[in-house]
Protein backbone atom coordinates (compact mmCIF):
# COMPACT_ATOMS: atom_id res chain seq x y z
CA UNK A 1 0.00 0.00 0.00
CA UNK A 2 1.13 3.34 -0.64
CA UNK A 3 0.53 6.43 2.56
CA UNK A 4 -1.62 9.25 1.52
CA UNK A 5 -2.67 12.29 3.20
CA UNK A 6 -4.88 10.35 4.90
CA UNK A 7 -2.65 7.97 6.51
CA UNK A 8 -2.98 6.64 10.15
CA UNK A 9 -0.19 7.72 12.03
CA UNK A 10 1.19 6.41 15.48
CA UNK A 11 1.92 9.18 17.75
CA UNK A 12 4.32 8.07 20.53
CA UNK A 13 4.40 10.03 24.19
CA UNK A 14 1.42 12.01 24.49
CA UNK A 15 2.92 15.23 26.58
CA UNK A 16 1.95 18.57 25.21
CA UNK A 17 3.32 18.27 22.10
CA UNK A 18 2.29 14.70 21.23
CA UNK A 19 -1.28 15.75 22.36
CA UNK A 20 -2.01 18.57 20.54
CA UNK A 21 -0.55 16.70 18.03
CA UNK A 22 -3.29 13.71 18.31
CA UNK A 23 -5.34 15.35 18.76
CA UNK A 24 -5.49 17.59 15.45
CA UNK A 25 -4.68 14.68 13.90
CA UNK A 26 -8.17 13.50 14.57
CA UNK A 27 -9.73 16.41 14.21
CA UNK A 28 -8.19 16.84 10.78
CA UNK A 29 -9.81 12.72 9.84
CA UNK A 30 -6.44 11.35 10.29
CA UNK A 31 -6.66 7.70 12.13
CA UNK A 32 -3.92 7.88 15.13
CA UNK A 33 -2.86 5.32 17.48
CA UNK A 34 -1.28 6.75 20.31
CA UNK A 35 0.84 5.21 22.60
CA UNK A 36 2.07 6.40 26.26
CA UNK A 37 3.43 4.63 28.71
CA UNK A 38 1.51 6.30 31.80
CA UNK A 39 -1.65 5.14 32.65
CA UNK A 40 -3.43 8.34 33.63
CA UNK A 41 -2.22 10.11 30.43
CA UNK A 42 -3.87 7.72 28.46
CA UNK A 43 -7.18 7.59 30.88
CA UNK A 44 -7.28 11.03 30.49
CA UNK A 45 -7.51 11.34 26.84
CA UNK A 46 -9.28 7.89 26.08
CA UNK A 47 -12.64 10.17 25.61
CA UNK A 48 -11.14 12.18 23.20
CA UNK A 49 -8.99 9.81 21.04
CA UNK A 50 -10.40 6.27 19.64
CA UNK A 51 -6.78 4.38 19.79
CA UNK A 52 -5.04 5.40 22.61
CA UNK A 53 -2.69 2.62 24.89
CA UNK A 54 -0.56 2.20 27.81
CA UNK A 55 2.68 0.78 26.43
CA UNK A 56 6.35 1.20 26.76
CA UNK A 57 8.03 2.06 23.56
CA UNK A 58 11.03 1.06 24.10
CA UNK A 59 9.91 -2.39 24.04
CA UNK A 60 10.10 -4.20 20.52
CA UNK A 61 7.67 -6.32 21.38
CA UNK A 62 5.39 -4.19 22.65
CA UNK A 63 5.47 -1.77 19.37
CA UNK A 64 4.71 -5.39 17.76
CA UNK A 65 1.60 -6.77 19.51
CA UNK A 66 0.20 -3.00 18.98
CA UNK A 67 0.68 -3.23 15.40
CA UNK A 68 3.46 -0.33 14.75
CA UNK A 69 5.04 -2.33 12.13
CA UNK A 70 1.99 -1.88 9.93
CA UNK A 71 2.67 1.77 9.64
CA UNK A 72 3.99 4.36 7.28
CA UNK A 73 3.44 7.26 10.00
CA UNK A 74 5.20 7.67 13.03
CA UNK A 75 5.96 10.46 15.40
CA UNK A 76 8.04 9.82 18.59
CA UNK A 77 7.03 13.03 20.67
CA UNK A 78 9.02 11.73 23.83
CA UNK A 79 11.25 15.33 24.71
CA UNK A 80 12.47 15.02 28.10
CA UNK A 81 13.55 11.18 27.98
CA UNK A 82 16.52 11.41 26.17
CA UNK A 83 17.28 7.57 26.37
CA UNK A 84 13.55 6.86 25.72
CA UNK A 85 13.04 8.93 22.77
CA UNK A 86 16.12 7.44 21.57
CA UNK A 87 15.23 4.00 21.66
CA UNK A 88 12.08 4.63 20.55
CA UNK A 89 13.64 5.58 17.60
CA UNK A 90 15.91 3.20 16.87
CA UNK A 91 13.27 0.70 17.06
CA UNK A 92 10.95 2.74 14.39
CA UNK A 93 14.09 2.95 12.16
CA UNK A 94 14.96 -1.02 12.78
CA UNK A 95 10.91 -1.94 11.68
CA UNK A 96 11.77 0.17 8.46
CA UNK A 97 8.79 2.47 9.04
CA UNK A 98 8.82 4.89 6.08
CA UNK A 99 7.87 8.10 7.45
CA UNK A 100 9.92 8.93 10.79
CA UNK A 101 9.05 12.01 12.54
CA UNK A 102 10.53 13.05 16.06
CA UNK A 103 10.41 15.97 18.21
CA UNK A 104 14.13 16.96 19.39
CA UNK A 105 14.98 19.16 22.39
CA UNK A 106 18.13 19.99 21.96
CA UNK A 107 20.62 20.39 18.79
CA UNK A 108 22.64 17.04 20.22
CA UNK A 109 19.08 15.36 20.35
CA UNK A 110 18.86 16.27 16.78
CA UNK A 111 21.49 15.01 15.54
CA UNK A 112 21.40 12.01 17.39
CA UNK A 113 17.76 11.46 15.77
CA UNK A 114 19.14 12.43 12.50
CA UNK A 115 22.35 9.87 12.63
CA UNK A 116 19.84 7.22 14.06
CA UNK A 117 17.74 7.41 10.59
CA UNK A 118 14.83 9.32 11.90
CA UNK A 119 12.95 11.36 8.35
CA UNK A 120 12.68 14.48 10.15
CA UNK A 121 13.17 16.07 13.23
CA UNK A 122 11.65 19.13 14.58
CA UNK A 123 12.23 21.45 17.58
CA UNK A 124 9.26 23.25 18.38
CA UNK A 125 10.65 25.12 21.79
CA UNK A 126 13.63 25.96 19.71
CA UNK A 127 12.09 27.52 16.76
CA UNK A 128 9.08 29.08 18.56
CA UNK A 129 12.08 30.74 21.19
CA UNK A 130 13.90 31.74 17.83
CA UNK A 131 10.28 33.29 16.47
CA UNK A 132 8.86 35.17 19.61
CA UNK A 133 12.32 37.21 19.60
CA UNK A 134 11.15 38.40 16.24
CA UNK A 135 8.09 39.04 17.37
CA UNK A 136 9.02 40.62 20.65
CA UNK A 137 11.86 43.16 19.31
CA UNK A 138 9.69 43.67 16.06
CA UNK A 139 6.39 45.27 15.14
CA UNK A 140 4.56 42.50 13.50
CA UNK A 141 1.54 40.64 14.07
CA UNK A 142 3.23 37.58 13.63
CA UNK A 143 6.61 36.20 11.51
CA UNK A 144 6.97 32.98 9.90
CA UNK A 145 10.75 31.98 8.82
CA UNK A 146 10.44 29.84 5.66
CA UNK A 147 14.27 29.83 4.96
CA UNK A 148 17.42 30.88 6.28
CA UNK A 149 17.01 34.16 4.78
CA UNK A 150 13.22 34.85 3.73
CA UNK A 151 10.07 35.23 5.68
CA UNK A 152 6.46 35.82 6.01
CA UNK A 153 5.53 38.59 8.36
CA UNK A 154 1.73 39.74 9.17
CA UNK A 155 1.15 43.37 10.06
CA UNK A 156 -0.10 46.54 8.75
CA UNK A 157 0.20 48.59 5.60
CA UNK A 158 2.48 51.32 6.38
CA UNK A 159 0.11 55.03 5.15
CA UNK A 160 2.42 55.30 1.76
CA UNK A 161 0.57 52.03 0.42
CA UNK A 162 -2.98 53.24 1.77
CA UNK A 163 -5.54 53.94 -0.96
CA UNK A 164 -3.04 53.71 -4.03
CA UNK A 165 -3.38 50.39 -6.40
CA UNK A 166 -0.88 48.00 -5.41
CA UNK A 167 0.67 47.48 -8.97
CA UNK A 168 1.69 51.21 -8.77
CA UNK A 169 3.52 51.15 -5.55
CA UNK A 170 6.69 50.26 -6.43
CA UNK A 171 7.21 47.85 -3.50
CA UNK A 172 9.92 45.66 -4.87
CA UNK A 173 12.34 48.72 -5.94
CA UNK A 174 11.20 50.75 -2.73
CA UNK A 175 10.89 48.10 0.13
CA UNK A 176 12.22 44.61 -1.39
CA UNK A 177 9.07 43.16 -0.26
CA UNK A 178 5.70 41.46 -1.83
CA UNK A 179 2.41 41.73 -0.42
CA UNK A 180 1.39 38.42 -0.39
CA UNK A 181 -2.54 38.49 0.71
CA UNK A 182 -5.10 41.08 2.19
CA UNK A 183 -7.78 40.78 4.95
CA UNK A 184 -10.03 43.66 5.45
CA UNK A 185 -11.73 44.30 8.49
CA UNK A 186 -14.94 41.48 9.38
CA UNK A 187 -13.38 39.92 6.31
CA UNK A 188 -11.01 37.19 5.24
CA UNK A 189 -7.74 36.85 3.64
CA UNK A 190 -7.71 37.05 0.46
CA UNK A 191 -4.88 37.01 -2.20
CA UNK A 192 -3.07 40.75 -3.07
CA UNK A 193 -3.11 41.54 -7.13
CA UNK A 194 -1.82 44.95 -8.85
CA UNK A 195 -5.24 46.12 -8.19
CA UNK A 196 -5.64 45.59 -4.32
CA UNK A 197 -6.06 48.92 -2.66
CA UNK A 198 -4.92 49.06 0.76
CA UNK A 199 -7.20 50.33 3.57
CA UNK A 200 -6.46 51.63 7.11
CA UNK A 201 -7.24 48.84 9.62
CA UNK A 202 -5.87 46.10 6.65
CA UNK A 203 -3.90 43.34 7.88
CA UNK A 204 -1.26 41.96 5.21
CA UNK A 205 0.78 39.18 4.67
CA UNK A 206 4.25 40.27 3.22
CA UNK A 207 7.28 38.95 1.91
CA UNK A 208 10.65 39.22 1.59
CA UNK A 209 14.29 38.83 3.20
CA UNK A 210 14.52 38.50 6.95
CA UNK A 211 15.98 41.87 6.83
CA UNK A 212 13.47 43.96 4.28
CA UNK A 213 10.07 42.53 5.76
CA UNK A 214 11.28 43.77 9.06
CA UNK A 215 12.14 47.37 8.37
CA UNK A 216 8.51 47.06 6.13
CA UNK A 217 6.74 46.11 9.04
CA UNK A 218 8.75 49.49 11.53
CA UNK A 219 7.01 51.81 8.94
CA UNK A 220 3.38 51.23 9.61
P1 LIG B 1 6.11 17.75 26.22
O1 LIG B 1 7.28 18.67 26.48
O2 LIG B 1 5.57 17.87 24.83
O3 LIG B 1 5.04 17.83 27.27
P2 LIG B 1 7.30 15.37 27.39
O4 LIG B 1 8.66 14.95 27.01
O5 LIG B 1 7.12 16.03 28.72
O6 LIG B 1 6.74 16.27 26.22
O7 LIG B 1 6.29 14.16 27.32
C1 LIG B 1 6.65 12.97 26.80
C2 LIG B 1 5.55 11.91 27.00
O8 LIG B 1 6.13 10.68 26.57
C3 LIG B 1 5.12 11.73 28.44
O9 LIG B 1 3.71 11.73 28.52
C4 LIG B 1 5.70 10.38 28.82
O10 LIG B 1 4.86 9.64 29.69
C5 LIG B 1 5.82 9.67 27.48
N1 LIG B 1 6.87 8.66 27.48
C6 LIG B 1 8.12 8.77 27.98
N2 LIG B 1 8.80 7.62 27.83
C7 LIG B 1 7.95 6.76 27.21
C8 LIG B 1 8.05 5.40 26.79
N3 LIG B 1 9.17 4.68 26.98
N4 LIG B 1 6.97 4.82 26.21
C9 LIG B 1 5.83 5.52 26.02
N5 LIG B 1 5.68 6.80 26.39
C10 LIG B 1 6.71 7.42 26.98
Amino acid sequence: AEYSRNSPVVVIGLGRFGTSLALELVARGTEVLAIDNRPKVVQSLAGSLTHVVTADSTDMEALTQLGVPDFFLAVVAIGGDLEASILTASLLVELEISNIWAKAVSRQHARILEQLGVHHVVQPEHDMGERVAHLVTGRMLDYIEVDENFALVKTRPPKDLVGIPLGECRLRSKYGVTVVAVKSQGEEFTYATADTVLMYGDVIVVSGTIEKVERFAELN
